[in-house]
């Protein structure tokens, strides 16, 4: 029998890695604020339930995919939450980015009610969680996670076990810093070099064959900058200016100068600030465009 599990969080990606679950035969139940994901899938056979506790009641695995630290520490630990609900034995698996020492107090509240925990966040975007092809960096114990290797094999493809509890955090807030910076910079040099007459699509096909190449070229160039459309499920402004500050954050506790990714935070900020925060991360180079009065578009043929 495959294990119960309860999945709370399905927005852009939560959503793709439940529909994974339940195509690998695992008995879901499912929970999120908003109603149309949850309807979408209890139509492929998972159960609904209506509060985090209720949904952590008689499972085995409670996994969390929520946008960040406040929503994850009021799901689990809040009135109705998660460990409310929750059986001692079960295990909590939090994939959202947030901060490690988040991982480290909801850890700690878990193990008081005799809940395990891991945390296990993600990288390779909706397209990765639609796949299940994502990589999933894991902090807690090694033993614990490869009890669960299954559901985790059904949602990616990469498992590393990275350390102890917030490790994984801490790996992913690394990964987002490049990303953060890698993204700012490609808006940049796109933006620079279509005002100076080069045609976009000819920058795309040429860097990516030379060493400016990135996974994000690749992948933010030809499917949102060239067609100028930022509104479609990707990976929200908002989010990634939250992991910077993640970064930004730990930075000043250590005493760690970060001076790339403070430009790039601010570029996310004015980004958010000027209301930008829920489209894609790429939309980022719409107020540079409009800055140097260029954009950097596919020309319709
Ligand atoms: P999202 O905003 O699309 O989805 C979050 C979901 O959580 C939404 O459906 C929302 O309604 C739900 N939610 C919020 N508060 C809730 C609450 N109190 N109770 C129940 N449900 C609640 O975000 P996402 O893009 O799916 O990202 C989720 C996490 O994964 C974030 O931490 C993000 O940084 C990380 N991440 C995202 C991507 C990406 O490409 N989108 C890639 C890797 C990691």
């Amino acid at each position: 029998m495959k294990k119960k599990i309860g999945f709370i969080g399905l927005g852009a990606m939560g959503k793709p890695m439940a529909k994974n679950l339940i195509k690998a035969g695992y008995d879901l139940t499912v929970h999120d604020l908003v109603s149309q994901p949850v309807e979408e899938i209890t139509s492929l056979g998972a159960k609904k339930a209506n509060s985090p506790a209720e949904t952590a009641k008689g499972v085995e695995v409670i996994i969390t995919m929520l946008p960040a630290d406040d929503e994850v520490k009021t799901v689990v630990l809040g009135t109705k939450g998660v460990l409310e609900g929750a059986n001692s034995g079960a295990i909590l698996i939090d994939m959202s980015s947030i901060a490690p020492h988040t991982s480290k107090l909801l850890a700690s509240e878990a193990s008081q009610k005799g809940i395990k925990f891991l945390d296990a966040p993600v990288s390779g975007g909706t397209t990765g969680a639609e796949k299940g092809t994502l990589t999933i960096m894991v902090g807690g114990d090694k033993a614990l996670l490869d009890e669960h290797m299954d559901l985790l094999q059904a949602m990616g493809k990469t498992i590393y076990h990275v350390g102890d509890i917030g490790m994984g955090e801490t790996v992913k807030m690394v990964n987002q810093m490049l990303v953060g910076i890698n993204l700012a910079g490609i808006a940049e040099a796109f933006v620079l070099g279509t005002k100076l007459g080069v045609a976009p699509e000819i920058l795309y096909k040429v860097i990516r064959a030379s060493s400016g190449n990135s996974f994000l070229l690749e992948h933010r160039v030809p499917d949102y900058i060239l067609k100028g459309d930022f509104t479609q499920p990707g990976f929200a402004i908002d989010l990634l200016r939250k992991d910077l500050g993640l970064a930004m954050e730990s930075a000043k506790v250590n005493k760690v100068p970060l001076f790339l990714t403070g430009q790039a935070y601010q570029y996310y900020t004015r980004a958010s600030a000027e209301g930008f925060g829920k489209k894609d991360m790429a939309g980022v180079i719409e107020l540079l465009e409009k800055t140097a009065g260029v954009q950097v578009r596919t020309k319709p043929s």
